[in-house]
């Protein structure tokens, strides 16, 4: 729909003459999903809402011609029912802080220039010419930063290792193999802002000394591969990429490799093989990728929001990003928030946000007036927790401490008529489906756990199969080789400390 909406403005615009003074462009996700397709007519930043086709005229005639706005297209505040042109003032932005997403919605991402235009490329240019590696290291390593992939470690210690490390070659790999269901936070950055991850890998292979990056991006992702193929052309033009950087001697290129969507394969072992040829199965670490990575060489591993960080922290200083968050976990993060809520979208918070804050107040709380049950942070292998948590702040430690998992940003909300032993059966099938089938706690234990989960809720199970789903999902975390299987029985774990009651009332109907 957004290509007819662009088609039709354009014709419109030519139609009454207008296109020397106004431009028609694509940017990236605005993150409001609810209310797209979105417009946003600049430089006075109105936020058309759910505009369809047809209302290309109405925004050319009397917006563009005429300077007044169309009413009906704006957004209306639940609660005041006021339409609102600015979305400043709109809930689902006030308490969101942009730093990954900075530029998704503001910029052409097919235009090296508008990224340019909001300090783009800068970051490089001052490592290349004020700060040693072990400078620029230091400046990450001080920010606090960590991976935002789900495994939280601090990402300028990462790199250290990697830089320690002597070789006579190393790479850069940059994870863009986002499998959670529903979630498309790196999907949505590399879409409309694929230079700040490109930027990022250039300064992250100057500081570990790597003169090749590889992006390993899934094949599902045909926009996110076309605009990073047409960011990488544009960075080798301007000098940005290749040979002799900015006339500094430092070289880095970088190439795409495609997954074929594998979720295993976001593990960061399986990841490396795949790009190796070989069958997308982790291995054990160590060694880790750090030391014996990519061709067997060190390589540094991050995610696609762990490096659209990186420019803003060596802008504008570490003490800036470690002043946002919470004590051990520094910065925002992303958010694909789904379910039964009413502001669906792409959201990024400071750390230390509460779930309370991100539900109701970004959010807008529970679809149809429905009663709030649980929250599932963590993608497939995360925790679902209860209203009890709902002031928990949102970080790292806070979200194990509650039985879930930060997890890559998936976030979904579930209303009073969701069965929680269906939802743990659900997550169960999705890991079923994408266990790699190497270890047998995972391959073996988690099909006897969907096996009871089944009978519980055909009205077959037994009071003591409760203790049974507990001691195998024990067991499956503490032996199996990867995260996928560790982590693998969360959701029956979370749902049956929870939500006992739900599994007991299906034993109950089948007595
Ligand atoms: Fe494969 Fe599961 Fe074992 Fe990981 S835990 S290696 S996904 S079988």
């Amino acid at each position: 729909e957004s290509d007819e909406i662009k088609k039709s403005l354009k014709n419109w615009i030519d139609e009454l003459g207008l296109e020397d003074d106004v431009q028609v462009v694509f940017t990236g996700c605005f993150g409001f999903c609810e209310k797209g397709p979105i417009v946003k007519v600049m430089p006075d930043n109105t936020f058309y809402v759910n505009v369809k086709p047809d209302d290309a005229e109405e925004i050319v005639k009397e917006h563009l011609l005429k300077g007044r706005p169309v009413q009906r297209l704006l957004y209306t505040d639940p609660v005041s029912k006021k339409a609102i042109s600015d979305s400043k003032g709109m809930n689902f932005y006030k308490k969101q802080l942009r730093i990954a997403l900075r530029n998704c919605g503001f910029i052409n991402p097919e235009s090296i220039d508008e990224y340019i235009s909001r300090d783009g490329y800068m970051a490089l240019g001052k490592c290349l010419g004020e700060l040693t590696p072990d400078e620029t290291i230091k400046e990450i390593k001080d920010s606090g930063l960590r991976g935002r992939g789900g495994g939280g470690f601090p990402t300028g210690l990462k790199w250290e290792i990697t830089r320690n490390v002597e070789s006579d070659e190393k790479y850069v790999v940059c994870n863009a193999d986002e499998g959670d269901p529903g979630a498309f936070m790196d999907r949505s950055i590399l879409e409309g802002d694929p230079h700040s991850v490109i930027e990022a890998m250039a300064i992250c292979g100057y500081c570990i000394g790597a003169e090749n990056g590889l992006v390993y991006i899934r094949a599902e992702y045909p926009l996110a591969i076309e605009r990073l193929k047409i960011a990488l052309n544009q960075a080798r033009e301007y000098g940005l990429l290749g040979e002799d950087i900015l006339g500094t001697g430092f070289n880095f290129e970088i190439d795409i490799r495609l997954g074929a969507g594998a979720f295993v394969c976001g593990e960061e072992t399986a990841l490396i093989h795949s790009m190796e040829g070989l069958r997308g199965e982790p291995t054990f670490k160590p060694p880790f990728p750090s030391v014996s990575g990519y061709l067997g060489k060190p390589t540094n591993v991050n995610n696609v929001e762990t490096f659209a960080n990186i420019p803003v922290i060596l802008n504008k200083g570490a003490s800036w990003f470690s002043k946002i968050g919470t004590e051990k976990s520094k910065g925002t993060k992303v958010f694909a928030l789904a379910g039964k809520i009413n502001n669906v979208g792409l959201i990024e918070v400071p750390m230390g946000t509460t779930l309370r804050e991100v539900i109701y107040d970004i959010g807008g709380g529970i679809k149809d007036g429905k009663g709030f049950k649980s929250v599932q942070t963590g993608g497939p292998s995360g925790g679902c927790l209860t209203k009890d948590f709902l002031d928990t702040p949102i970080d790292y430690d806070n979200l194990i401490k509650a039985g879930s998992m930060m997890g890559s940003g998936g976030m979904i909300v579930m209303d009073e008529d969701d069965c929680m032993v269906s939802i743990a059966k659900f997550y169960l099938e999705f890991t079923l489906e994408e266990s790699c089938g190497k270890c047998s706690p995972c391959r073996i234990g988690n099909k006897r756990l969907h096996e009871i989960l089944e009978n519980i809720t055909n009205g077959n199970g037994k009071e003591e199969d409760l203790e049974r789903l507990k001691l195998l999902s024990n067991v499956i975390k503490d032996t199996s080789l990867c995260g996928l299987g560790q982590s693998s029985p969360n959701p029956v774990l979370s749902t049956i400390l929870n939500f006992e009651d739900e599994y007991l009332a299906h034993v109950n109907e089948g007595k």
